[in-house]
């Protein structure tokens, strides 16, 4: 270390010539046989008894509980420790530390460390991690150098010291003795501070080559095996009590002290990596780390429940809000439900009231043929009624003619009250229903109404392929409607024609799991540029047509899930108007 000028340290004797005088009482740790105290300490005490002759400098030497009371009862008025101690005792009455021991062999900041020696020929032990269940021995639980700056390392690579070994022998100072130990097998490892070994073997008390560093790292401040970082070098402490003007001058007495014996005191060292050791060893200031009351708990988790704190507030909001934006959506699911079906009604009432329009459609269209119809039966029996009456006057009437005329206008009136009957039945209001349907039945049943209604009405051939098991589920009245749509554009198709291309053919039969329709005409048939536009609504070629039959029909064949085209016969004249809706298995 460099020496203060000549200048410098007669500055210092002069300011401390004016101190006020008195006995100064130096507490120093001395553990028995590691540092003999009052001769390591001698060249400090005779320095500063030579620097500030105004004072009686006196070493009082202390094992740790010692000092702890004698700083406790005032009866020290500096301290020279080591750091682990020192920080105890800062946190506990806080001393306050003036200046750090500056040595030769190290730098002051980062002088101390250990150093963790197995056998050479122990193969398996390599670093500290690899203690896991070994014995190791040390020199005593608070022991700075010779456990706690090592147990620190332990833990860094996952042991703890207390209860990851087989054994912690704790063997007391000198050390030599753990190095000894562990050269003799007793124990697996050894604790001791860095630079005994090198120590021992230059007194040939050890070979070096015997024993292995774990762990081994290299500081280029210290020229010796090291197993751990380094710490600070022993400071010289004030207690509260202490004189300022005493504790002024014994620091810058110190900091001039010219190097006496490889010794020296430099400005005061950072501690903190001996707070941070203790902090992870949990013990002096830190021990209540260890503690598991909801007090020291606290202390220890603070951040935690600070943040376990914020989460749970996240989380309420976070659920208060979600549940909020649901009984909102909620809210407008319903709304908006209620506003489709509201709709879909409205859609399902229009869809019926066109239906209907469409039924009277297409009975408006057929009620000139209709009013032909019934004048026949109605002229039949105005003809029987009128025969019987002229035979009545003319006294021919028998008995037999009366029989016969009556069966004639019951038979006639009956053909007629059908006629009328049926039309009523398809005429009327109705709303949809789901059945099971027999197809054949319903074109049948719209032959009829048809042929019924019409003087001259062609030859409608119903081919029915359908097997037994194969049925519709529908709306019979609806599909009804879909029939004779087909069947009246049909006839509209082939009117102008001659009669042998007027016969309609509708065949029913089963195409995979689907019922087939087809209404087969040779009527006229349209052409291409028109096929496209068949089934949008108001197409119509014909001068007094709506353009709606095809597309309702549309609309309810696609209402029962099925599908409606047209394509022209392949190889005749006229147009062939299929529809398909699933098959409704019956059991066999
Ligand atoms: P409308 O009969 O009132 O015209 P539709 O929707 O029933 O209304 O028919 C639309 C058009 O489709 C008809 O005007 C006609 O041109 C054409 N059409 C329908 N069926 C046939 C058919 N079997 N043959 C030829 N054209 C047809």
């Amino acid at each position: 270390m460099k020496k203060p000028s000549f200048y410098f340290v007669a500055l210092v004797l002069l300011m401390a010539s004016r101190v006020f005088g008195g006995e100064v009482a130096i507490g120093v740790f001395a553990f028995q046989g590691e540092r003999a105290a009052a001769s390591d300490w001698s060249p400090v005490i005779r320095y500063l008894n030579q620097a500030l002759p105004a004072h009686q400098f006196r070493l009082d030497q202390y094992d740790a509980a010692g000092l702890r009371l004698a700083i406790a009862g005032h009866r020290v008025d500096l301290v020279i420790t080591n750091p682990g101690y020192y920080v105890t005792m800062e946190a506990e009455f806080g001393i306050s530390r003036i200046a750090t021991l500056d040595t030769q062999e190290s730098h002051p900041a980062r002088a101390l460390g250990s150093v963790v020696l197995a056998r050479a020929d122990q193969t398996k032990l390599r670093v500290l991690a690899d203690l896991a269940g070994k014995r190791v021995a040390a020199v005593a639980p608070e022991a700075f150098g010779g456990y706690l700056v090592a147990a620190r390392e332990m833990l860094g690579q996952g042991i703890d010291a207390e209860s990851d070994l087989k054994e912690i022998r704790f063997v007391g100072l000198p050390m030599n003795r753990i190095v000894e130990a562990v050269q003799r097998g007793e124990v697996d490892a050894g604790i001791v501070r860095t630079c005994l070994p090198e120590q021992m073997a230059s007194l040939g008390k050890i070979r070096l080559e015997d024993f292995r560093v774990l762990s081994g790292r290299q500081d280029p401040d210290l020229p010796c095996a090291l197993s751990t970082r380094l710490y600070p070098n022993w400071p010289i402490a004030v207690t509260r009590q202490t004189d300022p003007v005493l504790a002024k001058a014994v620091a810058m007495a110190l900091l001039a002290m010219p190097e006496s014996d490889g010794m020296s005191w430099s400005v005061p060292a950072d501690y903190q990596p001996v707070h941070d050791l203790f902090r992870e060893l949990r013990i002096g200031p830190y021990a209540y780390l260890r503690e598991i009351t909801p007090e020291g708990l606290a202390r220890r988790f603070w951040p935690w429940l600070l943040g376990l704190l914020a989460v749970l507030t996240g989380w309420i909001v976070h659920t208060v809000r979600v549940e909020h934006q649901v009984q909102r959506r909620t809210a407008e699911l319903r709304d908006s439900l209620a506003a489709r079906d509201q709709a879909e009604a409205k859609t399902r009432e229009s869809q019926e009231q066109m239906e209907h329009l469409s039924r009277l459609s297409v009975l408006g269209e057929l009620s000139g043929n209709l009013a032909h119809e019934l004048n026949q039966p109605l002229t039949t029996i105005g003809t029987y009624a009128r025969t019987v009456l002229r035979r009545q006057e003319s006294g021919t009437l028998t008995a037999q003619a009366i029989t016969e005329a009556s069966n004639e206008i019951a038979r006639e009136a009956e053909r007629a009250g059908g006629i009328v009957q049926r039309i009523r039945h398809f005429a009327r209001k109705r709303i949809a229903t789901r059945e099971v349907a027999d197809m054949a039945g319903i074109a049948e049943e719209a032959r009829r109404l048809i042929v019924g209604m019409l003087a001259r009405a062609p030859e409608v051939v119903i081919e029915d392929r359908l097997p037994g098991n194969c049925q519709v589920l529908a709306d019979g009245a609806q599909l009804q409607q879909v029939f004779l749509n087909l069947i009246k554009n049909a006839m509209d198709a082939n009117r102008d024609l001659p009669s042998e291309r007027q016969n309609l053919r509708i065949v029913i039969e089963r195409q995979d799991s689907r019922v087939a329709v087809h209404v087969i005409d040779q009527g006229v048939g349209l052409d291409a540029a028109q096929l496209p536009h068949l089934f949008e609504p108001f197409f119509t070629t014909k001068p007094d047509g709506l353009g709606l039959g095809l597309p309702i029909c549309k609309t309810i064949i696609e209402a029962h899930g099925g599908r409606l085209w047209a394509e022209p016969n392949q190889d005749a004249p006229g147009m062939r108007f299929s529809f398909s809706l699933p098959c409704h298995e019956l059991p066999a």
